[in-house]
């Protein structure tokens, strides 16, 4: 039993039940957790050794009602873990993790819960349920067959089995590859060599030599093949030792080579699939996303390929012409390609981003910007709560309201960087809206925009301004949910559907009424001019040949390795060589541009859970080109279109099929043709 002072003990008594963050410390958490993973156990087995028989209500709907001190406490860690880190939380976290993978198994791993819901699901039909009760049911009968519940009890050991060493390859890879790449860094003695390396890149190289008692400077690496000081530095030698040191993460053959670890967990992959009756692990994941199938995602994915290696062949042609009036000899080297392509798109454009952020400050961005354009769609308005307590003095919080004036939520927003909170953007929730337990959501947003001095403006880059929307788009998804079950509310919608709200969103950034109610200057309040605007928006389509070949290539390449069955998956010592002939057989196999990830540095595919998942971001991105489409055929910005969006889409969450609900707005089926044209990839 939790001591009722712990305040995870009841649900919270503040408005919308947002947690009680005052009341909040670090020696709540593990009493709160070990209670909640045991009441949670509790109410399961009581659902599963039910005498009577099994129900929508005494089954389902019990599910649903299960383990609520679980997820409060879990609600409010998990938020923590990436916005309010500290050394304790991690503690507390590293003991956790197990405990909760442990607690996932014995909860789904459960026969008689399986025979329960399975008995359900088979008269579905028959049960007098609406169409989410269904669609409920048909997510609990997957959760658990997916989970193994429907194995024997031999099979369901060996699945313990390999979940187990799978979780512990995946810490292996990452371990590995974070030792191979701080041995990877590339150390330079002599100033010169910097040459075209701006002085705070140059600092943070000085900087992180010393770290290490290094003389000079040492160039570390970031996690993608392609690295940011390749864009402006002009030791063309240099460049190139970065590239290979980039490029031969994973394969070094000393102690932290990769290659066997990821010959195991695509072994182990293959296993699992095959004990859960799939031909193999990307099949098993497709299954659960709106692609349904690797054709699927190789056929969409496939018909990117030659317009986009199309384009970079053109893009390649206008670097190597750059190049030789450098006085450089051909051909243009893939270490060639960053420095090149930032001299021509300078020239091209006459853009300098920098000068645009005094236009893009960021209370007005929030305001005559974010708040302004879901005022226009949506109808709603935002209210400051200073009032309510927060888990941090930088959390601001605002009650958002309907059309009608009634209330909707909270939209907590945590706009700066600090050293507690993760890099990246990312949404997320407190509460979840359910009508089952009569619940609104609290959701947040979380940036990582620099602090900026004491009593100056925030002045935000284009591309903060840009995710700020985009993060928004995922709140919304959140905030206008309207859906009686938790485990289908809000963004709990497949991988490859979550990111296509958010990225429609960002549409209304630079949408001509939307820039001009937020995009002025801070100080002289003159607007930016559309002029600029349409060079900012030119310039986005730049190098879209490179960007689309290099992310098909690691999309495809995960697909590629996680399609081997079981039983015939490459060996440790053929890895590079199934790279190469699985880019040769997809025609991405260009030798100037290289997989945005090889395998050897593939964190998203071997340790991040992306794998064969990784092509869901483009997967996204051809719903969301297609849906700015309907946006603008129907007159932009206009209450009429973001309620009949609102409608059949943001307030479903996963409660009806994403691509129903995506064809009732569009019409018909996904099309392409507007991402190639968003990517300027189309035929020419
Ligand atoms: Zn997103």
């Amino acid at each position: 039993m939790l001591s009722a002072d712990n305040p995870f003990a009841a649900p919270s008594e503040l408005d919308y039940e947002l947690p009680p963050f005052d009341r909040i410390h670090q020696e709540h958490y593990r009493p709160a957790f070990e209670a909640g993973m045991a009441e949670h156990l509790d109410d399961v087995r009581r659902i599963s050794s039910n005498p009577d028989e099994p129900t929508f209500e005494n089954t389902v709907e019990a599910l649903e009602r299960s383990g609520q001190l679980l997820d409060r406490v879990a609600k409010v860690f998990f938020n923590l873990t990436s916005s309010c880190s500290t050394e304790p939380i991690r503690a507390i976290e590293a003991e956790m993790a197990p405990k909760l993978a442990a607690h996932s198994d014995a909860v789904l791993l459960d026969r008689r819960l399986f025979d329960r819901v399975h008995s359900l699901f088979e008269r579905r039909g028959e049960l007098g349920l609406d169409p989410e009760q269904v669609r409920l049911l048909e997510r609990h009968h997957t959760d658990l067959v997916r989970a193994g519940a429907a194995l024997d009890e031999a099979q369901q050991e060996r699945l313990r089995q390999l979940n187990e060493e799978l979780s512990t390859l995946r810490t292996q890879f990452s371990n590995r590859l974070l030792a191979e790449t701080n041995a990877a860094a590339v150390h330079v003695e002599d100033r010169a060599r910097l040459e075209g390396l701006p002085e705070d890149a140059v600092a943070a190289a000085a900087e992180a030599a010393r770290a290490r008692g290094l003389d000079g400077y040492l160039i570390t690496l970031v996690n993608t093949s392609g690295q940011p000081v390749l864009a402006s530095l002009k030791d063309r030698s240099l460049r190139e030792q970065i590239h290979l040191a980039a490029l031969g993460r994973g394969v070094s053959g000393g102690e932290y080579d990769t290659r066997e670890t990821i010959a195991r967990i695509v072994a182990l992959r293959a296993e699992r699939a095959e004990l859960l009756g799939y031909a193999n692990h990307a099949e098993y994941v497709a299954e659960d996303q709106t692609a349904g199938s690797v054709a699927a995602i190789e056929a969409m994915l496939g018909g990117l390929v030659s317009p986009a290696v199309r384009n970079a062949h053109e893009e390649a042609a206008e670097l190597e012409k750059a190049l030789i009036e450098d006085g450089h000899q051909a051909p243009l080297q893939p270490w060639d390609w960053a420095y090149y392509a930032t001299k021509v798109k300078a020239s091209k454009y006459d853009l300098d981003e920098d000068a645009l952020r005094p236009y893009f400050e960021l209370e007005r961005v929030l305001r005559d910007g974010v708040f302004f354009a879901a005022n226009r769609l949506y109808g709603l308005t935002f209210s400051e709560r200073d009032d309510l307590p927060t888990y941090h003095p930088e959390a601001r919080t605002f009650e958002v309201f309907d059309a009608d004036g009634s209330a909707l939520g909270l939209f907590i927003a945590d706009w700066f960087a600090r050293d507690s909170k993760r890099g990246g953007a990312w949404m997320s929730s407190f509460v979840d809206q359910s009508h089952l337990f009569g619940r609104k959501p609290v959701v947040v947003v979380t940036l990582n925009v620099p602090r900026p001095p004491e009593g100056q403006p925030a002045l935000m880059t284009t591309d903060e301004v840009r995710t700020a929307f985009h993060e928004f788009g995922h709140a919304l998804h959140g905030l206008l949910s309207d859906v009686t079950y938790p485990r289908v509310t809000m963004t709990n919608v497949p991988r490859d559907f979550v990111e296509y709200p958010s990225q429609v969103n960002e549409m209304w950034a630079w949408w001509p009424e939307v820039i001009a109610s937020y995009a002025k200057h801070h100080e002289t309040g003159e607007p930016l001019a559309q002029e600029i605007v349409d060079r900012l928006l030119a310039a986005q389509q730049y190098g879209e040949g490179f960007a689309t070949t290099e992310y098909l290539g690691a999309a495809l390449l995960d697909q590629a390795w996680h399609k081997q069955p079981a039983g015939s998956t490459p060996a440790a010592e053929d890895v590079e060589l199934f790279e190469q002939s699985a880019l040769e057989a997809l025609g991405l196999s260009m030798r100037t541009v290289p997989p945005r990830y090889r395998s050897g540095y593939f964190a998203h595919a071997f340790a991040h859970g992306y794998d064969a998942g990784y092509y869901s971001y483009i997967w996204s991105e051809v719903l969301d080109a297609d849906t700015v489409d309907w946006f603008s055929e129907n007159g932009g910005l206009r209450r009429e279109n973001g309620d009949e969006f609102r409608r059949k889409l943001l307030s479903r969450g996963g409660s009806v099929d994403p691509l129903e609900a995506f064809a009732s707005v569009r019409g018909r089926r996904p099309d392409v043709a507007p991402l190639l044209r968003r990517r300027g990839l189309e035929g020419k």
